[in-house]
């Protein structure tokens, strides 16, 4: 799953990036509003990190603006503000959730598992299925035809990113900046290193396959 934090602060914003990597989400940065807009609006996020005070735009505004473009992602307020007015008019605009600084990173990873989970019982059901092939995306737990299937976490999030694309084309550079946080575009191998990894173990020994390449462009998820 992927989030991303528009902070101000550097170093708390490279703190929260660096606790959420480990906690297995991949997290894009933005440092004020302006930059944090252009990244809600262009990019597809599970979950917004928002501080309010930030440089051009700030947070409040920027929630409107998101939430007018129709994106439904769920949105984890935080600020130095602990006031209750700051808290009723954050929610008030389309926040889901509010964190007062300063707060213990356990708590903020609380807040975004439980905003997810919400997200996963209204939005989509957080088990998908396709043929015989199982995913709880919440617990992480992968099957195919009754057995689990062991990921790591990498393999984890390439293949909830296929299935967010299940029956399109992914290509390699749209998975490099999914999956990974950076550009890979002079690195293809390490994909399709991973692509081939979890095929192996998604798809070998089955008879119907799901994870197909597509010539010079990248990979598909369907079954075939
Ligand atoms: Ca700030």
């Amino acid at each position: 799953m992927k989030i991303l934090i528009v902070e101000d602060e550097i170093k708390l914003g490279n703190y929260l990036k660096q606790g959420l990597n480990e906690a297995g989400f991949v997290v894009d940065t933005a440092v004020d509003g302006l930059d944090g807009q252009h990244l809600a609006l262009t990019e597809k996020y599970d979950l917004i990190i928002l501080d309010i005070m930030l440089p051009f735009i700030d947070g409040l505004k920027l929630i409107q603006t998101i939430r007018e473009e129709n994106i439904a992602t769920p949105i984890l307020l935080l600020s130095a503000l602990d006031k209750t007015q700051d808290k009723v008019k954050g929610l008030d605009t389309g926040a889901d959730d509010y964190l007062a600084k300063p707060f213990d990173f356990a708590e903020l990873l609380a807040r975004v598992r439980s905003l997810l989970r919400r997200k996963g019982k209204e939005i989509k059901q957080p088990n998908i299925e396709i043929g015989d092939l199982s995913v709880d995306l919440i617990k992480r737990v992968v099957s195919r035809n009754g057995k689990k299937i062991d990921l790591t976490n990498k393999e984890f999030l390439l293949l909830e990113f296929l299935l967010s694309y299940k029956g399109e084309v992914v290509t390699r550079s749209l998975i490099a900046s999914n999956v990974w946080d950076i550009n890979f575009d002079s690195d293809r191998n390490v994909i399709d290193t991973m692509v081939k990894r979890l095929r192996s173990k998604i798809d070998c020994g089955f008879e119907k396959k799901l994870i197909h390449t597509v010539r010079g462009i990248g990979y598909i998820l369907e079954l075939r």
